[in-house]
């Protein structure tokens, strides 16, 4: 016996639930279960987390968790949970499966099996953000080395296990040199550890166009945050219908697995919810924990189900279903095919057991670093650069002269031009010419003349070289 923690949820969540443990302990699963309250209940208790101390004690201890969607309140400062256990768990690795059903559930693309393998703690989802001028607000955008190891290493493996071909990565480092820069090479070097195994690279937007128009050209794909969020809602949802597809949040000591829809409030209490994204879900789950035999089972029952076009509304479709159920009649016919496979459908089997067992990420020693500048943002509400510039100038040491200054990432000073639309958030880059590595007390001086000078400046960035190569961006058009 396995035991697990469990969250009904909102909205539909309780009766798919309720159906897929129904199918679970029909097939044999081995599950002791310990349910906990989350979402909109603990949210309304005045818990701004959604969750009380005592539901993570138990999610810790069991470490695996089967969680129904939740709502979470508009506004009132509520922080999303699934976000909050995502990173809180370090459940690193967001797997989603989206394949068609073809010809039983209506799709345009009848060969479609992709697996969405989506960075789950890091890129914008960082959540830190700020106000900085008037005019301009900001999110950071970070992106780790260990982050992007774990994350393309684990689509390799996952490919690997599941005798995928080929595994693509999407980013947008065409743009974004430094941070998808960051993630597109780890990609490249862990790809050379798995000949066996096609890589490519594509630049995320014919990417995401590639994916909604020949899905049937993609296997595994891996991607940072944000890309893969979208994108795997995209893909679920070309398949036939979002209620299809399942979830699993994996981490190295904890895991989550759900649905991937949210809690459809509006088809709540009325017996119609498809239950199958929670069912995949779970089926991702035995799994995970090594029960592979029952896993099987339940899928195999799953696809004799579809087959025999026993739907529910999401997908019932006169020409091909037979018959329109609702959640409870759907979790008693996946039951009465539990000893079945599908006829026209491919059978699954799932020979290995447990979760990938990837190694430890070993960090890279640090190399040499050198300050070369700093780049001080500035408000100002003017909108003549070379005002700016003579303001900025005597801000000048021996060591860092203003080289650039850039509004919203452009170049608009030396030689802009008059046409660029200037905001009041400027980007004033001061740096040496020679090799030496400047003393950070240069920059405090710069910051120190500032106050003195009446200059309004809302934060700095260091401008380093590591290992001997430049670590920023130049401006646009510089
Ligand atoms: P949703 O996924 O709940 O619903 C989108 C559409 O899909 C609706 O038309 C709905 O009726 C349908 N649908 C979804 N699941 C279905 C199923 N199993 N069977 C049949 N039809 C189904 O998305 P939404 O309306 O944007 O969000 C509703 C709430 O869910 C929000 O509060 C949101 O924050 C939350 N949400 C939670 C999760 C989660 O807990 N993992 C994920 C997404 C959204």
């Amino acid at each position: 016996m396995q035991r697990i923690t469990i969250a009904k949820g909102d909205g539909i969540g309780p009766e798919i639930m309720d159906a897929t443990l129904q199918v679970l302990k029909a097939a044999g699963a081995q599950l002791e279960v310990d349910e906990i309250e989350v979402g909109e209940t603990a949210y309304l208790k005045g818990n701004t987390s959604g969750i009380t101390k005592e539901s993570w004690d138990i999610i810790r201890k069991n470490k695996v968790f089967l969680k129904a969607p939740i709502t979470t309140p508009q506004g009132g400062g509520y922080k999303s949970l699934n976000v909050t256990t995502r990173k809180s768990l370090g459940l690193y690795a967001n797997v989603r499966p989206c394949r068609s059903i073809h010809p039983f559930v209506k799709t345009k693309h009848s060969k479609m099996d992709v697996v969405i393998i989506r960075e789950n703690e890091e890129d914008l989802y960082a959540g830190i953000e700020h106000q900085q001028t008037d005019e301009v607000v900001q999110c950071l955008k970070l992106i780790s080395r260990p982050g992007c190891e774990k994350i393309v290493r684990y689509a390799f493996e996952y490919a690997k296990k599941y005798n995928r071909k080929k595994v693509t990565c999407f980013t947008k480092d065409n743009i974004m040199k430094q941070t998808d820069g960051l993630f597109h090479q780890v990609f490249n070097e862990i790809a050379l550890e798995y000949q066996d195994i096609v890589n490519e690279h594509w630049i995320v937007d014919i990417g995401a166009a590639k994916l909604a128009d020949t899905p049937e050209n993609f296997d595994v794909i891996v991607m940072p945050n944000l890309y893969g969020d979208i994108l795997s809602d995209v893909a679920a949802q070309i398949t036939g219908s979002v209620g299809l597809a399942g979830s699993a949040n994996i981490g190295e000591q904890c895991a989550m697995f759900e649905a991937i829809h949210g809690s459809a409030p509006r088809r709540a209490g009325q017996n119609m919810a498809n239950p199958s994204g929670l069912l995949q879900g779970a089926i991702m789950m035995l799994n995970h924990l090594g029960q592979n035999s029952v896993a099987e089972k339940v899928e195999n029952a799953w696809l004799k189900t579809m087959e025999d076009g026993i739907h529910t509304y999401d997908i019932y479709d006169e020409k091909t279903s037979a018959k329109r159920v609702g959640t409870k009649e759907f979790a008693k016919a996946v039951i009465s095919n539990l000893d079945q496979k599908p006829k026209i459908l491919k059978s699954v089997s799932y020979d290995e057991t447990g979760p990938l067992q990837l190694p430890a990420t070993v960090r890279k020693k640090p190399v040499s670093k050198v300050l070369k500048g700093v780049d001080v943002f500035v408000h100002w509400p003017g909108s003549n650069p070379n005002e700016i510039a003579s303001k900025l100038q005597s801000l000048e040491s021996n060591q860092l002269s203003l080289q650039v200054i850039t509004n919203r990432g452009v170049k608009v000073w030396p030689n802009g031009f008059e046409e660029t639309f200037c905001t009041d958030h400027w980007r004033c880059r001061f740096a040496t010419s020679t090799d030496v590595n400047i003393e950070k007390i240069e920059i405090l001086n710069i910051l120190n003349s500032a106050i003195i000078n009446n200059i309004d400046v809302i934060k700095t960035e260091n401008l380093y070289f590591f290992d001997g190569k430049q670590a920023f961006s130049m401006a646009q058009g510089q």
